[in-house]
């Protein structure tokens, strides 16, 4: 299927590594040219080249913490007229609701909700002049089914979805069309590192731990990058212009709901 969105420009944050970097790759290989970002400029500049030399798109990189107000003031200098915005960063701390204070939850909130939203609101009347826009914002399967270990994620990526369920709404009018993307477990670092966290507390190996949480996803395995990279380009494709305000997940089947 041709997304009909080559040589369109996209900013894709957090995006040297995981689903943000299988977000850029779809992208590039639907001939978006790209700004990426990521914080450590190593790998970032190491992903980018990966994608220049596979699918001859335009590449440019910031190394900043989308999270700070200089960092985002910078991808957003590069960024300029973006026809398409795909929204992340790192996950908070897993943990119990007693060991989190005011300034975890407000590092939460920057981190998880106000940094998309502040993002959206620099971005999208751009996209508004233009009458054509695509936002994609990585949220999480806790949304919908909230995690318990996973308080501080539930909290903040709960009140980026109330934000987008009424903010789609109101710029849909005007061909900006924006969506949440919602991964359950896939194979990333941060996946490696949660399941490293419940093997320290249920006392068993890292293998243990990661079978035992593959055994809960009806497909019996983590997704994979490219998987949700894949759904990420349908969203920001032309294809995408009745799909409004929606929160859709991608989890193997894990989480037994019907809406
Ligand atoms: P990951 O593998 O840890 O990758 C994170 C990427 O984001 C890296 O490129 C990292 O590069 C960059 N990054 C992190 N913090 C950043 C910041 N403040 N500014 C700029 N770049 C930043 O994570 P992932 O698994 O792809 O997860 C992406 C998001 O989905 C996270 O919010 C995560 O909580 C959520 N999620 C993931 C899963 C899963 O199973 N993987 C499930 C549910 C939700 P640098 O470190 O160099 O900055």
């Amino acid at each position: 299927m041709d997304l009909g969105i080559r040589g369109k420009r996209a900013l894709v944050c957090a995006s040297s590594k995981g689903l943000g970097r299988g977000c850029a790759e779809a992208l590039a290989e639907a001939g978006v040219d790209l700004v990426m970002n990521a914080r450590g400029a190593d790998a970032l500049e190491e992903a980018a080249q990966d994608l220049r030399d596979r699918y001859q798109v335009s590449i440019k990189t910031v190394a900043a913490d989308i999270v700070s107000e200089d960092g985002r003031a910078q991808v957003l200098e590069e960024a300029g007229d973006v026809d398409i915005l795909v929204t992340n960063a790192g996950g908070p701390p897993p943990g119990m609701w007693s060991d989190w204070g005011r300034e975890d939850f407000i590092k939460a909130l920057d981190a998880n909700m106000l940094t998309p939203i502040a993002l959206m609101t620099a971005l999208m009347p751009k996209m508004i002049d233009k009458g054509w826009g695509r936002v994609v914002n990585i949220t999480s399967v806790s949304v919908k089914a909230p995690v318990a270990v996973l308080g501080l994620s539930n909290s903040a990526r709960t009140g980026l979805t109330g934000y987008v369920a009424g903010t789609a709404r109101q710029v849909a009018p005007n061909g900006v069309v924006v969506n949440n993307l919602l991964p359950g477990l896939h194979a990333t670092d941060r996946a490696v590192s949660l399941d490293q966290g419940a093997a320290k507390s249920g006392g068993i190996s890292y293998e243990e731990a990661k079978a035992q949480r593959e055994a809960t996803i009806p497909v019996g395995r983590y997704g994979t990058p490219g998987e949700f990279g894949a759904m990420c380009a349908f969203l920001c494709s032309q294809h995408s212009g009745f799909i409004v305000g929606q929160n859709i997940l991608l989890d193997g089947g894990a989480s037994n709901m019907t809406m």
